[in-house]
């Protein structure tokens, strides 16, 4: 690892162990399924698809999992982030509620992604793993991908939504700059890719496509491995770094969170974020947990709870989560890392049982929610992110009809200066409200049908 030496803030500030929250939810997840037999995926399945120390952790009983000391150094880069109160939102909004955020925005790749990315790029270099492919929509988890193994010293190969690698330039310079490979999806390196470009050149690509093309080569090279940007438990347990520093923090000035509040495209700030303190709410602390969604794509809000597979095509696992349908394709909407069909199994899990809640907000007043926090505070927020502040206003806004002096903490998951053309948008009045998600489910996949219901 090519790892800097940090001399301002201690080594010992970032936690030295993830909290793994599986041993503590009120069940355990259900089984991934294998698409072809619908029995649960053998370890051959999962040993060709990730690295072997990801398998173990994706279903480990231990509640804390040590972080390799290279993957704590390379934290260092950064970590621990600032936890801020947000005092000018406070005083704008009128409200009694005191408003903190943790600033995942000073993150190298500009989000939370690369806590998982630096892990997974460690593990596969442990592992003699030569290249990690992996997909990506609006670019951020491949920038974070492409940084963590050029640090580590790891290939990767990004499939990039086609729409993006066009649209957005920036992203796939970034990763290039890294030597990383970057390939627009579908575009004409697999079969796959072919086949769509027959029959729609010029098709813009989705999470689907590209997660496909992705594990298609993967299944083609026997060197590879598939890598995964959130969804899978141990990419949320690489993110709980943000949730155990969150409650060190807050802890340091004698409070305790009311409300915790994270946008969820797939769930993995929001797991590694609220985790930590899932333990502290099913022992009685009145914790509400608070999921911000796009209503183009309100997959915890409007979503059903039965199996659906993980990817657009049925080649990777299958889970049980909350699900809009795998065939279900978002509208283009300025939140590219929202856009996902199907909620992380254990973000689904949670809020299945109860201990997590959702709502879904239209696409401008986010972009003003964002716009405003930009102007109080000079932090320009990942259009995500800005689904949590929305969020998070709405509950101070509460606050103030009650009169309730809550401690709300929200997760800044990332900036959004790589974000300006849909700032430029909607500063210039361009930006529409996506068709909100209506509620006409595909009436169930019949395939699926007796597997494990809703
Ligand atoms: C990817 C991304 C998200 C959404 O992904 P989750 O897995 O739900 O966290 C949110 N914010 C930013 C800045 C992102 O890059």
């Amino acid at each position: 690892m090519n790892s800097l030496e940090r001399h301002d803030l201690p080594l010992s500030k970032i936690p030295k162990r993830w909290y793994n929250v599986l041993p503590d939810l009120p069940r355990a997840p259900d089984d991934y399924l294998d698409p072809a037999t619908r029995e649960p995926v053998g370890q051959d399945f999962m040993e060709r698809l990730l690295p072997k120390a990801l398998i173990a952790q994706e279903l480990s009983p231990e509640r804390w999992i040590g972080i390799p000391e290279e993957v704590r150094a390379a934290y260092g880069l950064w970590r621990p982030t600032p936890l801020f109160r947000a005092h000018a939102l406070e005083r704008h909004l009128d409200t009694p509620a005191e408003i903190y955020f943790k600033y995942e925005g000073a993150s190298p790749s500009g989000s939370h992604k690369l806590n998982s990315a630096l892990a997974q790029a460690y593990y596969a270099k442990l592992e003699g793993i030569d290249r990690l492919v992996t997909d990506t929509g609006a670019g951020q988890w491949g920038s974070a991908l492409s940084m963590a193994c050029s640090l580590f010293g790891v290939k990767a190969l990004v499939y990039m939504v086609r729409a993006s690698f066009e649209g957005k330039p920036y992203r796939r310079d970034f990763m290039e700059t890294f030597g990383q490979r970057v390939l627009p999806s579908p575009g004409p390196h697999t079969a796959y890719g072919r086949s769509l470009l027959e029959k729609t050149p010029g098709h813009p690509g989705s999470e689907a496509t590209a997660v496909t093309e992705a594990l298609e080569t993967v299944r083609l090279n026997p060197g590879d491995r598939f890598s995964m940007g959130a969804f899978a438990n141990h990419v949320l347990l690489h993110q709980t770094v943000v949730g155990l520093e969150t409650r060190e923090q807050l802890e340091d000035l004698g409070k305790q969170p009311d409300f915790l509040v994270a946008s969820v495209g797939c769930g993995s700030n929001m797991g590694g974020f609220a985790f930590p303190f899932v333990g502290d709410k099913l022992a009685g602390a009145d914790i509400g947990i608070l999921a911000a969604e796009p209503a183009a794509c309100p997959t915890l809000t409007s979503g059903e709870y039965r199996y659906d597979f993980a990817d657009g095509s049925g080649l990777g696992p299958m889970a049980r989560t909350y699900t809009l349908g795998h065939e279900f394709v978002p509208p283009p909407i300025h939140s590219g890392g929202l856009r996902y069909h199907g909620a992380a199994p254990l973000v689904g899990l949670a809020r299945h049982e109860g201990i997590l809640d959702s709502r879904a907000y239209a696409q401008k007043e986010v972009f003003e929610a964002g716009s405003l926090f930009a102007r109080l505070h000079g932090l320009l927020p990942a259009p995500e992110t800005a689904h949590a502040i929305r969020a998070t206003m709405e509950l101070a806004e509460e606050c103030r009809r009650t009169r309730r002096r809550a401690v709300i903490v929200f997760c800044y998951s990332g900036h959004g200066l790589l974000d300006l053309g849909a700032y430029g948008s909607f500063n210039a009045g361009e930006m529409a409200d996506a068709e909100p998600y209506e509620c006409g489910l595909a009436a169930g996949d019949p395939a699926l049908a007796g597997l494990g219901g809703r």
